[in-house]
């Protein structure tokens, strides 16, 4: 247990990645702070019935004031956040001529801003402290693109951007930046994509599953959201100290090719 007595603030960790990450550092002895649209009650209850220490917060992330009230409210619970996973994330999927203005605003606003915020408004008890962990959970999509995701790659590739600027003013402090670059990844997210696909497509669920995942992933596999969660884990060891602005691929090969 190398978090015990630390406080990890996950964004958008009612599902998905988030959750898993936010279970792994809690098993590390983090406290938690929960944050997310979807069902925060179950992820709280769950986290409780661990032993965690966890309280919520259901902080619109398109929303800067809503963000500040968040980092507030960690402050006040807890002292201070420790750990920074911004993870919250949405996508849409369209042609850039037809995508729709305000999902575009939204896209950027949770994707990218987001981490913006809570990063400036984290930053300065991290350094008082002289120890911090930034984890910004981008995607293979901060590295290459996708045709119909141009909100999407716009606002990882962004992230990719500020994860490596704010690793180089922090460089010799305690507290590093980085972030994950996780590839086809089976949570609610992705599965809506398949859905949505298979209508399109008149193909089975099943079907599209794995032909979506072998359309980019040459491992013809999915990433789990655990495995991105004992990444995140080792980002906040003390083996991870000198890994500063990386945009770390989990991706079964994707951005290899
Ligand atoms: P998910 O839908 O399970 O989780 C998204 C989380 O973000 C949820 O908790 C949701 O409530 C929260 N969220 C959405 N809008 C919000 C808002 N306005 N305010 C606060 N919270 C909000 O999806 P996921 O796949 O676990 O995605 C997590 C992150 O991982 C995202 O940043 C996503 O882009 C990234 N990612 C996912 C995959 C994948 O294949 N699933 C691949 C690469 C990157």
């Amino acid at each position: 247990m190398n978090l015990e007595g630390k406080t990890a603030l996950v964004t958008g960790s009612t599902s998905g990645i988030g959750l898993a990450i936010a279970k792994a550092l809690a098993r590390q002895g983090a406290n938690i702070v929960l944050n997310g649209l979807g069902d925060i009650d179950a992820a709280q209850r769950e986290l409780l019935a661990s032993g965690a220490r966890a309280m919520r917060h259901e902080a619109d992330m398109r929303d800067p004031a809503q963000i500040e009230d968040l980092m507030k409210f960690c402050a006040s619970s807890f002292g201070r956040v420790d750990v920074l996973v911004n993870n919250a994330g949405i996508q849409h999927v369209a042609n850039v001529e037809a995508f729709p203005v305000q999902r575009w605003d939204e896209i950027i606003a949770v994707n990218l801003s987001s981490a913006f915020h809570t990063t400036r408004l984290a930053l300065p008890a991290m350094r008082a402290a002289n120890w911090g962990r930034v984890i910004n959970v981008a995607s293979t999509h901060g590295l290459v693109a996708s045709a119909q995701k141009s909100a999407y790659v716009a606002a990882k590739h962004g992230i990719v951007g500020l994860t490596k600027a704010v690793a180089l003013e922090t460089a010799t402090t305690g507290i590093t930046c980085n972030a994950i670059c996780p590839g086809a990844t089976l949570t609610p997210l992705a599965q809506k994509q398949i859905d949505d696909r298979a209508r399109l497509d008149s193909a089975s669920v099943d079907e599209t599953r794995v032909r979506m995942v072998g359309e980019k992933q040459p491992s013809l596999d999915f990433v789990t959201v655990e495995q991105l969660a004992e990444l995140a884990v080792f980002m906040c060891s003390p083996s991870a100290d000198q890994v500063r602005g990386a945009a770390w691929a989990m991706d079964g090969g994707w951005t290899a090719q």
